[in-house]
């Protein structure tokens, strides 16, 4: 964070203060965990600080320190709401448009808080007044660990904190292997480890969760995977009829996307995941080199992220989505095979 901004966040905190703390929708593991670190260093100061996340997440990060804590928006309506009217400071965590909160959107855009936003994405826009933005980052965790460190507070992190904040990075990284991972993220990791974080313990926690039926669901998707050489590319598509079939529970198709990128020659790896409630398919994008899915999701399929990971959505039905998708593959085609 820049030195104005820091000073005004300083300031800003240098008295109590009713916080509230918001993740995107379908929060993952960099949203968690950044914000239950927030919490745990906001409460620990004095502050009354409280999570309200847009909707439920994954049962594999329930098991976080401060989790039980955090409010559902779709659950606990009256009550989100509530805080966030009546909060002195909105800290929004791991996203940087309003449009990514959903329905929570109309009330944190009528809030009268002061909005801090401390987030890694590209293309940040401008309802924060106080702004942490830096695409470079590994994790929205990784920077509340600096940003904890700018304020002068990094012996305030407990092993708690620690382990939330090591959860964030090892997610958003591929545990540690995706670019954005930096000698400066391992620097940060290692003094976690420090102060009591439990890496094999973390990574056991998030991957070692499988049920039979998503390892079938898993199966499915990878049978349905299209293999388009000429591009690079691949995709997967999943019915709301197949996430039925195996019992689908939320985060269980987290990954899939990536196995397309394990194919040798392969740049490009999509998936489509139908949700008859919302009445969309939910996409993900990724990419290695320098093709950007962010670019990509943004202009075709309003969504955005990194260069190497987005995701948006379709309104259309799965035969007109894909007809779209590959329709415009030819327009991506030198950027795909160089
Ligand atoms: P995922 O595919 O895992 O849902 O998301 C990949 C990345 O893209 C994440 O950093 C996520 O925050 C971002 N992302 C996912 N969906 C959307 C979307 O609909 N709009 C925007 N702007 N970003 C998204
Ligand atoms: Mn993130």
């Amino acid at each position: 964070m820049n030195l104005e901004h820091l000073n005004a966040l300083k300031k800003l905190l240098s008295s109590p203060k009713k916080i509230a703390i918001i993740p995107h929708k379908n929060p993952d593991g960099d949203a968690i965990g950044s914000t239950l670190a927030l919490w745990h260093y906001l409460s620990n100061n004095g502050h009354s600080a409280t999570i309200v996340a847009p909707n439920d997440f994954p049962k594999f990060l329930k098991w976080m320190p401060g989790a039980q804590q955090i409010l559902n928006f779709e659950r606990e309506n009256s009550q989100s709401k509530t805080v966030i009217n009546e909060a002195d400071i909105v800290f929004t965590l791991d996203f940087n448009h309003l449009g990514r909160v959903g329905q929570m959107s109309e009330i944190l855009e009528s809030a009268q808080a002061t909005f801090v936003m401390v987030d890694h994405h590209q293309e940040p826009s401008d309802y924060a007044s106080i702004m942490y933005s830096d695409v470079s980052m590994s994790s929205t965790c990784e920077m509340v660990y600096v940003l904890i460190n700018q304020l002068g507070d990094e012996n305030s992190i407990n092993p708690d904190m620690a382990n939330c904040i090591y959860t964030g990075i090892m997610t958003d990284t591929g545990s540690f292997k995706f670019a954005a991972t930096t000698s400066n993220t391992h620097r940060v990791v290692a003094d976690l480890m420090d102060k009591g974080a439990e890496g094999t313990e973390i990574h056991h926690r998030i991957y070692d969760t499988n049920s039979p039926s998503r390892l079938h669901l898993l199966g499915c998707a990878l049978k349905n995977m299209v293999i388009l050489n000429e591009y690079a590319t691949a995709y997967i598509t999943l019915s709301q009829e197949e996430l039925d079939k195996y019992n689908y529970q939320k985060g269980d198709t987290e990954g899939f996307v990536n196995y397309g990128l394990t194919l040798d020659g392969i740049k490009f790896a999509v998936i489509f995941i139908e949700n008859k409630e919302e009445g969309i398919f939910k996409i993900s994008f990724r990419s290695v080199g320098d093709f950007s899915v962010n670019d990509f999701a943004r202009k075709h399929f309003n969504g955005g992220g990194h260069t190497n990971a987005a995701g948006g959505r379709s309104e259309d039905n799965i035969a007109d989505t894909i007809a779209k998708f590959t329709a415009l593959l030819p327009l991506y085609k030198n950027q795909l095979q160089s």
